[in-house]
């Protein structure tokens, strides 16, 4: 194919960046390889709604008239098996092939498996709408979930399936939820609230067998020895990015397709995007490899750019959010390096917002319930601003009227 871009994967990553060809002025041919058979959707609804709305239809990224408007010759049900370097030619499943001049991987990522699972009914991870189907499917008779993992995903679908009327347990291995990368205080603050709504809690535990009858899963035993009756387990312990097709290549892979600022990988008409990609983030330096929507997106972006010879490096704050219940959770930054942090509000009124800070430098703000703190923190870290403790502890108003004088000073060149 003559000058032409071929995407494979068309999650959020890979529609983006098909859209983002077209808007930055791209008129060669464009083809979107999926291997799943639904137009693309969006991901997160899937453990918020969609699971517990018998009628809820997956959300389309893009109406089925941007992909023929936009001469995105767009082919789902496809599965790519291997780059063949050499050639500058994809080998598909079934057979065929497609060549390309410029190819961008934006294959995700997929749930890490529970080897002791086997291939027991009841079992399930989430990714696609495919798992999504399948657990909504279970869910409406469902009397005893156990979810194994306390991250974003797991905890989501717990208080999903409880408002429904399941008992759901949490296992969690390690001594708290979500991750050392969020502060104690909101990890805190999440279990207690689900617990309160009636999720079992147990952290520093974990599921040493399952008990199965008639090849479906009846129970998981834990680490203290306690059966928990369980209909479904799901499997929400993190994930994997797909590196295969890449690393099959002799692509650069370290935790993630490498890439470097433009997305390019280390063979450079090949980028890599998304949930896929590691880079060294421009925010701390460090090689990170993300798992959000604005990442995926932001990637695309600028993969695109790269395409038409631009030579921007990634700059996007990074963005992320949850629902949990109650609790709608953003955060924004990285925090891996927190070494003190400021907490703004109550959180037994389930709103408060905790600020880090790695010695002098705001480098993350994580909100519960507190949107304007955190789009007032995407617009800090954007700006490089750090806020002094007095200008948190006055809350919105004071960091807007601070981020004003800030902007104006920067637009103002300083008199002689
Ligand atoms: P994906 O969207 O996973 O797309 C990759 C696509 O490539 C898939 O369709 C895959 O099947 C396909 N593919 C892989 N290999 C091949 C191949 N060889 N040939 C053809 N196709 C291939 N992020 C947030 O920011 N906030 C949230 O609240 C949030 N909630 C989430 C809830 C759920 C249930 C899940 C699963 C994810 C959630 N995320 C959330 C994460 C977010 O959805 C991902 O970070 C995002 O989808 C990554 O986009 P991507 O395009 O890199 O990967």
């Amino acid at each position: 194919m003559k000058n032409g871009v071929v995407i494979v994967g068309a999650g959020h990553a890979g529609v983006q960046a098909a859209a983002s060809l077209r808007e930055e002025g791209f008129d060669g041919p464009v083809v979107l390889l999926g291997d799943e058979k639904e137009l693309p959707y969006h991901k997160p609804p899937l453990s918020k709604t969609f699971i517990k709305d018998a009628k809820a239809k997956p959300q389309p990224l893009r109406g089925e008239v941007f992909y023929s408007g936009n001469a995105i010759d767009f082919r789902p049900g496809t599965n790519v098996e291997r780059i063949d370097l050499l050639a500058r030619r994809l080998e598909l499943a079934g057979g065929g092939g497609l060549s390309f001049d410029r190819l961008i991987l934006a294959t995700g990522s997929r749930p890490r498996t529970l080897p002791l699972a086997g291939d027991l009914d009841g079992i399930f991870s989430l990714r696609s709408i495919a798992d999504a189907r399948a657990i909504r499917a279970m869910s409406g008779d469902c009397q005893d979930a156990v979810i194994l993992g306390g991250g974003f995903i797991g905890l989501e679908i717990a208080a999903t399936l409880r408002a429904g009327g399941c008992n759901v347990t949490v296992i969690e291995a390690a001594d708290r939820l979500l991750g050392r990368a969020i502060a104690p205080v909101i990890a805190a603050h999440v279990h207690k609230r689900l617990e309160s709504i009636g999720v079992r809690v147990l952290t520093a535990t974990t599921v040493t067998r399952l008990e199965s009858q008639n090849g479906h899963v009846s129970a998981a035993f834990i680490s203290t020895g306690e059966r928990l009756p369980a209909r479904m387990v799901i499997v929400g312990i993190g994930v994997v990015p797909n590196v295969e097709l890449a690393e099959m290549a002799g692509l650069a892979i370290a935790n993630g397709i490498r890439v470097d600022r433009q997305m390019r990988t280390s063979v450079p008409e090949i980028l890599a995007i998304g949930d896929a990609a590691s880079y060294p983030h421009w925010f701390t330096g460090m090689d990170v490899r993300l798992e959000s929507v604005q990442n995926a997106t932001d990637h695309a972006k600028l993969a695109a750019r790269t395409i038409l010879g631009h030579q921007d490096a990634y700059s996007a704050v990074p963005w992320f959010w949850s629902d949990i219940g109650d609790m709608k959770l953003q955060m924004v930054g990285l925090t891996g390096t927190s070494n003190r942090h400021i907490v703004s509000g109550e959180p037994d009124d389930n709103r408060f917002s905790v600020y880090h800070f790695s010695g002098p430098k705001l480098i993350g703000i994580e909100s519960v319930n507190r949107p304007a703190d955190h789009m007032i923190g995407r617009k800090m870290l954007g700006l490089g601003f750090t806020p002094t403790d007095e200008m948190i502890a006055g809350g919105a108003p004071a960091l807007k009227a601070a981020i004003a004088t800030q902007a104006a000073e920067t637009a103002q060149p300083a008199a002689e």
